[in-house]
């Protein structure tokens, strides 16, 4: 709290995210799933080639393979066999042989190089291998050691570290394990996350609206981000503004879920109920952090889960699950620390900002006509402009001490990652 620029009162962001950070508890339970079913998992093992790839030297060409030795005594070369992919070639051949091969055709033991059909002449048996222009007037090049062999272990080695523990395992990733031949693998379980909305004036979308009435959008948001996150939602949808309905919502969350997740409710006035029932639940904290938008937000320990409580207006609540709860959910996951993109780049917006607050503005990054990246202000950055974000590629990232932006300043902004985007 001794942060010279912050607010009085306000938990500079970096402190909030230490602290919460140092209270979460990767989970442990893993379970072994065909890599059919392991896409997004996070993996539990380390993982090492148990071969290597390719796993014998193969040719990259239709052609003939060849000893370039053999080439040294004459340019016709006897063909003596055929070395097919999956049909390798099994006898034996001497200097002054070739054999017929296709791509992916495993090497015969005898042969060094490969050369294209395109580059030779073939009589029934009789391959002659052309140096100079006599071929067609194409130009040929010397024959060298090598040549178009694919060699064992180009592309991972046996033993070779592939994958680390804590990835989250991508499409390719499963390509690389299939090209191993691993057919299953040691992961992390899901987390769940149960997601309640609190509000007496929150509807849903397909509901009619009373006056002063307003749809809920702050679950869908999150709901779509943690599906991204590869986390398992229960949804308790929209809770009223009730002590003993939130207590009831609260107690049956924590007993399912890993997280549990509440927006609205956090600011002064209407944070009572949540408060109330939170404080006899468990040990909360309530913070307001140095940041904006988002500068309510709670978070502690319930008796089974961690308790998120983020604000309700629709673009506080997806800053700081962004910044804050998504960081502390893949620790949790036991995923590797997300690793986001900054960039300092020219604004070319006047940016309103006083001190004391981390501002996460929405920004527009885009590559100038001088081939600079620029950055522009979405505009208007109120909490509640939820299309403010939809127009946005990143955050404007302004330190607390910063104060206003003139167009022409450097900035730093912070890409959307995968989950917003
Ligand atoms: P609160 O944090 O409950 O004081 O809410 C702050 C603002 O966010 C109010 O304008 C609410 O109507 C709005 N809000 C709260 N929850 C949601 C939600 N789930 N979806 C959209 N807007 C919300
Ligand atoms: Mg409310």
């Amino acid at each position: 709290m001794s942060d010279c620029c912050s607010a009085p009162g306000l938990l500079p962001f970096e402190n909030a995210l230490e602290n919460m950070l140092s209270q979460i508890t990767p989970v442990t339970e893993t379970l072994t799933l065909p890599i059919t079913q392991a896409l997004n998992y996070v993996l539990a093992q380390d993982i090492a080639s148990p071969l290597n790839v390719p796993n014998h030297d193969n040719s990259a060409m239709d052609g003939y393979a060849f000893a370039i030795a053999s080439l040294q005594q004459n340019k016709t070369l006897t063909m003596v066999g055929r070395s097919m992919a999956g049909a390798p070639f099994k006898g034996e051949c001497k200097l002054g042989e070739c054999i017929r091969i296709m791509t992916g055709a495993k090497m015969p033991a005898c042969c060094d190089s490969v050369e294209m059909q395109e580059n030779v002449q073939a009589d029934g048996e009789s391959i002659t291998f052309f140096k100079g222009k006599e071929l067609a007037g194409k130009e040929q090049k010397e024959k060298k050691l090598g040549s178009h062999v694919r060699k064992a272990g180009e592309d991972i080695q046996l033993g070779q570290h592939v994958l680390n523990q804590g990835q989250q395992l991508s499409a390719i990733d499963i390509g690389i394990l299939a090209s191993l031949g691993v057919s299953e693998v040691q992961v992390f379980r899901k987390l769940k996350v149960a997601l309640i909305a609190t509000g007496d004036e929150l509807k849903l979308p397909g509901q009619a609206l009373n006056s002063g009435d307003i749809y809920e959008s702050n679950s869908f948001v999150l709901r779509g981000m943690l599906d991204k996150l590869h986390i398992d939602v229960i949804d308790f949808g929209i809770i009223e503004d009730d002590f003993e309905a939130i207590k009831a919502a609260f107690v049956s969350a924590d007993s399912q879920a890993d997280a549990v997740i509440s927006s609205g409710g956090v600011s002064v006035g209407d944070a009572d109920y949540t408060k109330t029932v939170l404080d006899d639940l468990g040990e909360i904290g309530f913070w307001k952090i140095a940041m904006k938008p988002g500068k309510p937000f709670a978070f502690g320990k319930l008796p089974h889960s961690v308790f998120f409580g983020l604000p309700g207006n629709p673009v506080s609540a997806l800053v700081t699950f962004h910044q804050l709860a998504i960081v502390a959910l893949t620790k949790m996951q036991n995923a590797q620390a997300l690793q986001r993109t900054h960039l300092q780049v020219k604004c070319v917006s006047n940016l309103k900002k006083s001190p004391g607050r981390m501002d996460f503005q929405r920004g527009v990054l885009s590559i100038n006509d001088a081939g600079e990246n620029v950055v522009e202000s979405t505009g208007s950055q109120g909490s509640g402009i939820l299309s403010s974000l939809a127009r946005a590629n990143c955050f404007i990232v302004l330190a607390s001490e910063q104060g206003k932006v003139n167009a022409g300043e450097m900035v730093a902004v912070q890409l959307f990652d995968q989950f917003i985007c």
